[in-house]
């Protein structure tokens, strides 16, 4: 295993205290990183806005160079880069390669695309006032982008905002979080050290405090986090009047309906609920089956569950499947959430405990489990898989939408019309039919959590890079007039014309557009 002691000195530290990074596998320091004071995060910001204009006049072609670039240097990377997010997160090898794939599609997607996304747009005329003149949008960036991000994904999840951010043109200062903090500084370092890029993006490290300066710092905020942040951090942008769009908690639902191939489905589960040890916004959380399906269901999830491989395993081994908590904190609540439901009745088919080592939670199937019970209602962010019995559509869906949260969900059905007619009564965001956390990776789809899950939203095509920018309506002269119809001073021969006209094209029939009837 890589151990990297990360002494992250790159931006001023004077007068901060360090935090102390552990890996969750074992309980080791893997590195420190400063806790930054928000007089430092302003320090970083000012840096950021200095260098900014330079990088937006570069224009998309000569900024996906160097995000190119970068791409190359994390290739050359990716096995430490893998290593350091190892140990600081506790995944198993497999969990933690897959960020690395997001950077891939990531950086190849935007640079591919920005320049369309980003070229100036004509606009089709509408309404007499636009009879005269031409139409565009003209997009800029805005200045300076801040990103804040929780920690179980410590590459994917900076990437997926940052790069569109940087192909904007804008300059993006980046607050990891404090749990898992060094993946992402390296990758800040790489991108000033080695690739030689200009200095437009930059990583300050710290708690709360410190994404509260950022907030405090930028132009717009790009939140992804708990739904009680997220609050927080809509308030504060509210009160600056700064744009933000905040990715929150989510607790997903899969409904599992009496056609669906289970064998199918069952491995969709393990997979969808389990992987990065359940701790994604977009984990399968709750299962409801149909009756007549339910209890070959189980049977094939449990023991696919049973099957699995648990530990974070050596470098590039891929020899487990599920990997460690990344706090206490969170494994606590994955334990508060179990043994609140079998207190209430549940049955743990398999799992069910903490390990004696670390920070790992058995992957856990639950049966008998109801509404009345945490697992059901609350995000537990953890390897737990409860499963509902229920009657049949109405029931699944009504279950479903029984919640504050509405992120993601997944259908699985052998009949297309049914998944349809089911996934468009759920009050979610994105459903998979037949498969599950798919939409989360598709850049061209939108990301957007519906309810308590989120405002804003995140790829989805253009608009995943529209979301940095101002756009600004250009107006100008198509024929070259001395006055316009509207303009002072009022000529009442005219301006009757103007207001008879206004009817006559604007009225839904004769009577009216005639001035016959609807004048009192
Ligand atoms: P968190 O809200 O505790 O912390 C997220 C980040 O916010 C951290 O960097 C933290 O330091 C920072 N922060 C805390 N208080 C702040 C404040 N007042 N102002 C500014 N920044 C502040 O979340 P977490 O526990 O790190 O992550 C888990 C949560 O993230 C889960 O709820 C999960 O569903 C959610 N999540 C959502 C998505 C999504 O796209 N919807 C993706 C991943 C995770």
């Amino acid at each position: 295993m890589t151990t990297q002691t990360q002494e992250a000195t790159r931006y001023p530290v004077g007068g901060s205290s360090l935090i102390t990074v552990r890996c969750p596998a074992d309980g080791r320091a893997v590195g420190t990183v400063p806790d930054m004071t928000p007089a430092q995060v302003h320090e970083v910001a000012a840096g950021l806005r200095s260098a900014q204009l330079e990088w937006e006049d570069l224009g998309p072609a000569g900024r996906a160079k160097h995000i190119r670039r970068f791409l190359d240097w994390v290739f050359d990377n990716e096995d430490r880069l893998i290593g350091i997010m190892q140990e600081e997160t506790g995944k198993s090898w497999g969990d933690a390669a897959v960020e690395t794939a997001v950077v891939v599609d990531t950086i190849n997607y935007y640079t591919q695309h920005a320049a369309g996304f980003l070229a100036d747009r004509r606009v089709k005329r509408w309404g007499p006032t636009a009879l005269t003149k031409n139409l565009r949008i003209f997009t800029r960036p805005h200045q300076l982008v801040g990103i804040i991000t929780p920690w179980n994904g410590p590459l994917a999840t900076p990437i997926i905002d940052g790069i569109p951010a940087l192909m904007a043109g804008a300059a993006v200062l980046f607050k990891p979080s404090e749990v898992t903090p060094l993946t992402w500084t390296e990758a800040t370092r790489g991108w000033i050290d080695e690739v030689k890029a200009p200095p437009v993006m930059a990583c300050v490290t710290g708690g709360g405090a410190t994404g509260a300066a950022v907030v405090d710092e930028v132009d717009m905020i790009q939140f992804t986090g708990s739904t009680a942040t997220g609050r927080k951090i809509a308030a504060r942008a509210g009160e600056r009047l700064i744009p933000h769009s905040v990715e929150l908690g989510g607790k997903d639902a899969m409904i599992v309906l009496d056609d669906a191939d289970l064998d199918r489905a069952t491995s969709g589960a393990v997979w969808g609920g389990l992987w990065n040890s359940g701790q994604i916004c977009v984990s399968v959380e709750r299962i409801y089956v149909q009756d007549k399906v339910y209890d070959e269901f189980v049977r094939k999830l449990t023991g696919k569950v049973k099957g699995l491989r648990q530990g974070m395993d050596p470098d590039g081994s891929y020899a487990t499947e599920i990997g460690a908590m990344a706090t206490e904190r969170q494994l606590q609540i994955v334990e508060r959430h179990v043994t609140d439901a079998v207190e209430r009745g549940a049955s743990p088919v398999t799992g069910g405990k903490r390990t004696s080592e670390g920070l790992f939670f058995e992957p856990t199937v639950l049966t008998d489990v109801d509404h009345s019970m945490l697992c059901m209602r609350e995000e537990t962010f953890g390897p737990t898989l409860p499963v509902m019995k229920v009657r049949d559509e109405e029931e699944a869906i009504r279950l479903a939408n029984d919640s504050p949260y509405g992120l993601a969900a997944s259908v699985w059905s052998g009949s297309a019309e049914r998944a349809d007619r089911v996934a468009r009564r759920l009050e979610t965001g994105a459903v998979n039919i037949n498969s599950a956390l798919t939409a989360t990776m598709l850049l061209v789809l939108p990301m957007g959590g519906w309810k308590s899950s989120g405002v804003g939203g995140r790829n989805g095509g253009a608009a995943g890079i529209l979301k940095f920018c101002r756009q600004q309506a250009i107006v100008s002269e198509r024929f070259r007039l001395k006055s316009e119809p509207f303009w002072y001073p009022y000529v009442p021969r005219t301006s009757r014309l103007q207001a008879r006209l206004m009817r006559l094209v604007g009225a839904h029939d004769w009577r009216r557009r005639l001035g016959l009837r609807g004048r009192k």
